[in-house]
């Protein structure tokens, strides 16, 4: 499976959208949708075509799962893992994809990009109850308790990351002990929760055609 190398500010500009992919950098440097409002490539500025239905759908969903960096395997799995479960399908999606490891600690704030959380996960830098967990794609649950063991250095990167990010609000389905650079899973996330505009529907039915 390929690494998307290229560039970020291209994946928002493709969807016409601001998706915050560098994380804080997306707001301390100039964005380059406020640039280029327009699609990228060489007829990127011409391509002002009427989305069909289908259409729609593709987009939606290429935002949703570029949102969380995901592959098209990847979040096919989930969609295919929500639509076995209880519940409204694309609701269920997207709260699988909030309670991945790498989410829950960019909304916390400890990082300030998705890559970061990434990077912390896989350097074995957080526990959940205690243990070691260094798969981004874990899933957290209901009582879960989030920690992460840093030396002093990290502890300082991390505080800065949590003065960086403060401004954002941290969900009503967690709750972060900033002091002990812990948290905790209160309960499950909701759709109420995932506060960024996304229509999960066309994603549900772009995938029952
Ligand atoms: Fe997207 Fe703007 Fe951030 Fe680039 S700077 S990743 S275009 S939100």
């Amino acid at each position: 499976m390929g690494k998307y190398i290229g560039s970020k500010c291209r994946l928002c500009r493709r969807e016409g959208q601001k998706l915050f992919l560098k994380g804080t950098r997306c707001t301390t440097h100039r964005c380059a949708l406020d640039r280029r409002e327009y699609a990228p490539g060489f007829h990127g500025k011409s391509q002002r075509v009427k989305l069909s239905n289908y259409g729609l759908q593709l987009r939606e969903k290429q935002k949703v799962k570029r949102i969380y960096g995901l592959y098209e395997k990847q979040f096919r799995n989930y969609f295919a893992k929500a639509a076995r479960s209880k519940g409204i399908t694309g609701e269920v999606l997207l709260q699988f994809l909030e309670r991945r490891l790498d989410s829950v600690l960019l909304n916390l704030g400890f990082c300030t990009s998705r890559q970061q959380a990434r990077q912390y996960v896989g350097h074995g830098y957080v526990r959940v109850n205690n243990k070691k967990v260094n798969l981004a794609s874990f899933l957290v649950k209901k009582n879960d308790e989030i920690a992460l063991k840093f030396n002093k250095k990290g502890q300082q990167t991390i505080k800065d990351n949590l003065e960086v990010t403060k401004d954002r609000a941290v969900p009503a389905w967690l709750s972060l002990d900033k002091n002990q650079y812990m948290a905790k899973v209160v309960r499950l996330p909701e759709r109420a929760d995932i506060t960024f505009p996304v229509n999960e529907q066309l994603i549900v039915e772009l995938y029952s055609r």
